[in-house]
């Protein structure tokens, strides 16, 4: 296993900051440009948001908006395709002052899931914090956001994607057709981590899921602790293998160390090498995955165990970085 870790540079002072990932796999060459672009037009918002005192859980929320509508990742505008050659989209997210949260789960008829996510931890008063399908996308409407034809949702670049692995599922999986995760198939998924200038924190992750799931099939990123989680102290997000991560509770634990006092790279870095050693997909291989951690001094750190990792961020008095 290869791993790779960074900090993003501290900030002097009691700033805002935000770190954004678009997605941990084997990302081409041809899409470095695309991710990067996606990163940097989110940030900006990011970083205007912050500097108007926006708080964190809109900040973050926001943030990820625009890399869904962007095309570029495995989320809104650019999500996979499952089995059934649909657009089914997972978004959550959770602010760490209050412990609030809110998620929606495979919702088809939602450009922007991770708006909607945030609605639902703003209008719900805690009675609810988690909606799935028809019942999200009714919550959705009810709150006046406008619902798509599915079909608008898919874009070119995956339609092509899907077509070529029907041809291949015909060779490969007689049996079972899903795919097991693997480093080369995309994971554009989106995250972000932000502290406000408050010092309040919140993290957002979204997603199209795996390529040629089956529809219906969640993984971790709506699910508060695993694709994403926040308290007083850090906020993380998460993407890879689904499954594995939401076994290892790999945001929740993550920020759980922090707590403890342990250092943020060597935290994020021994979170994923725990999920690639206890964790293995259906070929043998250790679970793969990135990470992404925030603490409430503005520190951040990065890492990840695929070929690479989309990641970017900014902090009050520095300038904006974006790496693939
Ligand atoms: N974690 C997402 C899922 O399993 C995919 C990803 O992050 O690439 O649905």
């Amino acid at each position: 296993m290869t791993l790779k870790s960074g900090i993003q540079p501290v900030p002097g002072g009691a700033g805002a900051c935000l770190m954004v990932h678009g997605g941990a796999w084997d990302i081409p060459g041809d899409v470095h440009a695309d991710h990067l672009d996606g990163m940097r037009q989110a940030l900006r918002l990011g970083r205007r948001l912050l500097r108007e005192g926006a708080p964190a859980r809109r900040v973050v929320a926001e943030v990820v908006a625009v890399m869904e509508s962007h095309g570029a990742f495995d989320a809104g505008r650019g999500a996979v395709l499952t089995l059934e050659g649909t657009v089914e989209l997972d978004a959550g997210l959770m602010d760490g002052a209050t412990l609030d949260y809110g998620g929606v789960l495979g919702v088809r008829r939602i450009e922007n899931p991770v708006r909607v996510a945030h609605r639902l931890l703003e209008a719900s008063d805690g009675r609810m914090r988690l909606l799935a399908c028809e019942g999200a996308e009714r919550f959705a409407a009810a709150q006046g956001f406008p619902l798509v034809e599915n079909e608008a949702l898919i874009c070119a670049r995956e339609r092509a994607r899907y077509e070529q692995l029907r041809r291949e599922a015909v060779r490969y999986h007689t049996s079972h057709p899903f795919l097991p995760p693997q480093d080369r198939a995309p994971q554009g998924t989106v995250g972000c981590v932000a502290r406000d200038r408050q010092g309040r924190l919140a993290a957002a992750t979204s997603t199209g899921g795996t390529p040629f799931r089956p529809s219906g099939r969640v993984g971790d990123t709506p699910l508060p602790g695993a694709g994403y989680y926040a308290t007083a102290q850090a906020a993380a997000s998460a993407t890879g293998w689904g499954e594995a991560i939401a076994a290892v509770l790999l945001c929740a634990r993550a920020v759980d160390r922090v707590a403890e006092g342990l250092g943020l790279e060597a935290v994020v870095s021994d979170r994923l090498r725990h999920m690639h050693t206890r964790i293995r997909n259906p070929e043998g291989r250790g679970a793969t995955g990135g990470l992404l951690l925030l603490d409430a001094h503005g520190r951040g750190a990065w890492a990840f165990t695929t070929p690479r990792m989309a990641r970017g961020g900014w902090y009050e008095g520095g300038e904006i970085w974006v790496e693939v």
